[in-house]
């Protein structure tokens, strides 16, 4: 039998819809793409699509910026991290995560993740303690939402600031409360692989208006800090107006403009990623070896990419069945590479954290953890295949060891 083979890309994004895309030319017949060129009362994109956001969320105060690194970044100055200052931090998480805490002066504190891909709260503690961290950076990494009672409980005892990393959570909740209203502020990206897309984005969500203060002049809002959309009263802004340095990473108009019509479907697309993530769970979970992290029932993620595990391989054979799955048009990322590819890196390739680079629970669980992304150019029909060729890969490397 010749070998089935997959022929969609696992980074094709959909079009953007009709209305963001006449939106976008409206725009740029405009002429007018920075978020301050408005006239009078007028409120820009960037303003629009912060007040939007905020809603969405029940939130007061947002700010759309440059990326989610650079809103990570501000989100902890605002904060009041200061340089030295220690950062804990899960260490299953992307590189933009530990190089914001950097970029502060500050030291990244990696912390162990469990079975489930959340944070380990025993670690946390233990090493809060032996740190004398006040800040807790959390990554609901790849969309795994840990229990956040847990999590609110331990930051209570070990009184640390809760920053949340919603990269992968965006429309996600805990609970029936919103993933980014659970800590004293939330960063968010619309990169092209999250869940709007802009090419490149962030967007910082918070209810402290001394803290949305901080985080608007940072951005580079120049005098003009007025024209924001979702922010605190005008005197907020006196204390420190003249005491925050210009970092100059605001959103242009171009990308808020075109985030706005995808924001007011972010809710019919977890729904659709759900259904791709459903299909693609049923279809792993009938392939001997294969274990899926069972989620909680008080978690209702949004399923853009799919992690799982398989028992009882060695590294060779780990290598034989991916370049068997990418044979097959079966693009699986690995997280217990030794060497950094594309995106994927584990926190020991971050070696400015020169001293923690060991973790033994969290390396162990990587090393057998791979992930795939689930765009919505794909179809459940699509999984159903994707699952057969995973099948039909890791089968022939058993047959073959
Ligand atoms: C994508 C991502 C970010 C931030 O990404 P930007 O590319 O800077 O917008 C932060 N955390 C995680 C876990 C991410 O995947």
């Amino acid at each position: 039998m010749s070998q089935m083979r997959f022929a969609k890309s696992f980074t094709q994004q959909e079009p953007l819809p009709e209305e963001a895309i006449e939106k976008a030319v409206e725009v740029m017949r405009s002429g007018r793409l920075h978020r301050y060129n408005t006239a009078g009362e007028e409120l820009s994109e960037a303003s629009l699509l912060e007040k939007e956001f905020a809603a969405y969320q029940g939130r007061k105060y947002c700010l759309a910026c440059t990326s989610g690194g650079y809103a990570i970044h501000v989100a902890l100055r605002s904060a009041g991290v200061l340089p030295g200052d220690a950062v804990l931090m899960n260490a299953y998480t992307l590189a933009p995560v530990p190089g914001a805490v950097y970029q502060c002066g500050a030291k990244p504190v990696l912390v162990e993740i469990d079975n489930h891909y959340h944070v380990d709260i025993e670690d946390l503690l233990a090493k809060a303690k032996a740190s004398g961290a006040k800040y807790l950076l959390l990554s609901h990494m790849r969309g795994h939402i840990a229990d956040m009672d847990k999590v609110l409980e331990a930051c209570d005892q070990a009184n640390l600031v809760l920053i949340e990393d919603c990269a992968h959570t965006m429309g996600a909740s805990w609970n029936g409360r919103l993933s980014g209203n659970f800590g004293r502020v939330a960063c968010f990206s619309t990169q092209t692989y999250k869940h709007i897309n802009s090419g490149e984005g962030g967007l910082l969500l918070t209810d402290d208006p001394e803290l949305a203060a901080q985080a608007i002049l940072y951005s580079g809002s120049y005098m003009l800090f007025e024209h924001h959309g979702a922010r605190p009263p005008s005197d907020v802004f006196d204390a420190w107006r003249l005491n925050i340095p210009n970092f100059s990473g605001r959103m242009d108009d171009l990308r808020a403009a075109i985030l706005r019509p995808q924001l007011s479907q972010l809710d019919a697309s977890r729904a659709r990623w759900n259904a791709l993530y459903r299909e693609m769970e049923k279809g792993l979970r009938e392939i001997p070896g294969i274990e899926i992290p069972q989620r909680s029932k008080l978690e209702d993620f949004v399923g853009s990419s799919i992690q799982f595990r398989i028992q009882g391989i060695s590294k060779d054979a780990i290598s034989d069945f991916l370049s068997k799955c990418a044979s097959g048009g079966v693009a699986l990322k690995w997280f217990g590479e030794d060497e950094p590819r594309g995106y994927t890196s584990r926190f020991d390739s971050w070696h400015y954290l020169d001293d923690q680079l060991d973790l033994p629970r969290t390396r162990e669980i990587l090393s057998n953890t791979f992930d795939m992304r689930l765009p919505l150019t794909f179809t459940p029909e699509d999984c159903e295949v994707l699952a057969a060729i995973i099948a039909d890969s890791l089968e022939s490397v058993r047959t073959r060891a």
